[in-house]
């Protein structure tokens, strides 16, 4: 059995600042299923929040501020006291990250840059042309080995080991070697991502499966307000592909078949940079009243940045521009981009508290994967580089002190027991005779992108459950082509969709009981935010019968009481 003080699992942001945090005075692993400069936050474009105050129409910028347009966007659903820990922290870490040597854009006084985002007040979104999350990654990754942290690339956690309230360990896959692996530790940390590929249409990488999510859940720690899933306005059609929400930062317009910027009708201050969940929902209400494009590909919205002039684009919008190239031939200084919205972000996750502990001893969570909950109903753009590096700093200051204050040996009896169930589970993968994989994970991720959408209804999402029932019972008969373990892409693809399936069921339960419109989750049959019944956090753990047992956790108010949201 292999043993360390701390797991980390995850090599994105998350888990690379917690490692970085605390592996100078621990024996710290960092698990990663693939190559840490692989996972998804390599992805983001945009940038990331901070009340730098550097751009000069931000003079008068705050964490005040910034906390105040956090909570807004949230629809009063995040915790506010969590808010303000992650907006006071933000000027530290965006220089704390400048000074380990991340390339950030610069103002022509050397200051770092800052661009307008989506409901925010200020141009406060730092950024690094439109690949902040390729500089923020590698500086990282770059600091966490020139401190030896030990990496375990390409290993699966396909387990969380927990009894008695407290975690011991985790099962891990070593694909290159095909061996099943015991690991134990005082303290393991989460810090996987986000589900997107739960959903058809996803702006997220193919490894964000959400599988850490449901194995924290499957181990018995509760997830938090899993039915609120962002959908970004502007995805690429055809591929889905993120069309950063620096392109109307920098100053782009949305445009319909009758040639008009409708953002007029629907947020007629903001515009086009209303929050993402106002955005969204007009975009796909121009298209389902026709008044959209039609495409072989899936009708759409036009994206327009010509007039920003090709010197700008190729300065700020250079990778957008050359995806746009790449993947529909189209250069978007001469054409509209096509666009069209589709699932984007997890706002809900593990839950965790302001120090990314959970309500299992020696178990934390930090990233996408968790739910603090910093962003509420609808996170702001620009918040979640932040939420990761932040809440990934404060995991190794927490875990520091949990260590210094208890003295914990981790139990192998229930890592050997959790081991064998593992084992077992696989054998049976490989010797069933019903469906592979791919083909169940098609329905389940058609479903949710149908009937657990941008807008929701009762009959829909009483669908949406009925169909993923009928997908677990189908599951349990998954079969792989190939018994072999080594580099069996196909077998892990198998264990993750159970924990995908799993994810599935508590989003659309969530769905299903909250009859109100909040943020991202919007209800033709309930229209209105009902803060009298809602206002309060979803829980969700395993129940009895194999389905979600929901219970609610009160939202903490410190200073900004719940106002109509008018942008
Ligand atoms: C295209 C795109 C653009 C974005 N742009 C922005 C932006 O401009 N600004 C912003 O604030 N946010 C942006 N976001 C959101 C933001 O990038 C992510 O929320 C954030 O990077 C997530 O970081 P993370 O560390 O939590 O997880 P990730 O970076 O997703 O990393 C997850 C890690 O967990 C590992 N892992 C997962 N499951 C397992 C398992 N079972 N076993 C072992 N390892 C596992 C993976 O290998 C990976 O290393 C964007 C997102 C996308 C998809």
């Amino acid at each position: 059995m292999l043993s360390h003080d701390i797991i980390i699992v995850g090599g994105g942001l998350a888990g690379l600042r917690a490692a970085v945090g605390l592996c100078e005075k621990y024996n710290v692993a960092l698990l990663s299923k693939v190559h840490p400069i692989r996972s998804h936050s390599i992805a983001a474009q945009g940038g990331i929040n901070a009340s730098l105050a550097n751009h000069p129409d931000a003079k008068d910028d705050s964490w005040e501020k910034h906390t105040f347009d956090t909570v807004k966007g949230s629809d009063y659903l995040a915790d506010q006291h969590a808010v303000e820990i992650m907006c006071r922290q933000a000027p530290l870490i965006v220089y704390e990250m400048e000074h380990w040597g991340c390339p950030f854009s610069r103002f022509p006084d050397g200051s770092i840059a800052q661009r307008p985002f989506g409901g925010a007040g200020y141009p406060r979104t730092c950024y690094s042309a439109d690949i902040t999350g390729h500089v923020l990654l590698n500086t990282l990754y770059e600091r966490a080995v020139s401190k030896g942290v030990k990496v375990y690339s390409e290993w699966y956690v396909i387990a969380l080991v927990t009894d008695n309230g407290q975690c011991h360990g985790v099962i891990a896959f070593d694909l290159i070697n095909g061996a099943i692996v015991p690991m134990k530790s005082k303290v393991t940390v989460f810090a996987t991502g986000g589900y997107g590929r739960v959903y058809q249409y996803s702006t997220n990488a193919l490894i964000n499966t959400g599988s850490g999510i449901g194995i924290a859940y499957m181990a018995g720690v509760p997830v938090k307000d899993m039915e609120f899933v962002q959908f970004h306005p502007t995805g690429l059609i055809g591929t889905n592909i993120l069309m950063t929400e620096a392109c109307r930062g920098e100053g782009g317009y949305l445009i319909n078949n009758k040639n008009e910027r409708f953002m007029e009708r629907y947020a007629p201050k903001m515009m086009e940079l209303a929050p993402r969940d106002i955005v969204s929902r007009s975009i796909q209400t121009e298209i389902d009243e026709g008044r959209g494009f039609e495409h072989p590909l899936g009708r759409y919205i036009k994206l327009d940045i010509r007039h920003l002039g090709a010197q700008k684009i190729l300065e700020k919008l250079p990778g957008i521009r050359n995806i746009c190239i790449d993947f529909l031939g189209i250069d978007p200084i001469k054409e509209p981009i096509p666009i069209m919205p589709c699932q984007h972000y997890s706002m809900g996750g593990i839950d965790t508290n302001e120090k990314a502990a959970t309500e299992v001893k020696g178990f934390y969570a930090a990233g996408e994967c968790a739910c603090v909950s910093v962003h509420g109903a609808n996170r702001l753009g620009g918040n979640s580089l932040l939420d990761t590096i932040v809440f990934g700093k404060l995991s190794a200051i927490a875990i520091d002190e949990f260590l210094q204050e208890n003295n914990i040996t981790p139990d192998e009896k229930p890592i050997n027991n959790k081991l064998v169930h593992m084992e077992d589970t696989i054998k049976k993968i490989v010797q069933n005779k019903g469906e592979r994989p791919f083909s169940i994970h098609a329905d389940l991720s058609k479903n949710m992108s149908t009937n657990v959408g941008i807008f929701r209804k009762k009959d829909e999402l009483e669908t949406a459950i009925e169909n993923i029932l009928r997908i677990k019972a189908r599951y349990k008969d998954v079969r792989v082509s190939s018994s072999d373990p080594h580099m069996n892409y196909e077998l892990l693809n198998a264990i993750e969709l159970g924990y995908m399936i799993e994810v599935a069921h508590t989003i659309a339960i969530g769905a299903y009981l909250r009859e109100e419109s909040r943020g991202s989750h919007s209800r033709r049959d309930f229209p209105t935010r009902d803060d009298e019944k809602w206002l309060k956090h979803t829980i969700a753990r395993p129940g009895a019968d194999g389905n979600p047992e929901i219970s609610f956790k009160d939202v903490t108010i410190t200073r900004y009481q719940p106002m109509e949201r008018k942008y």
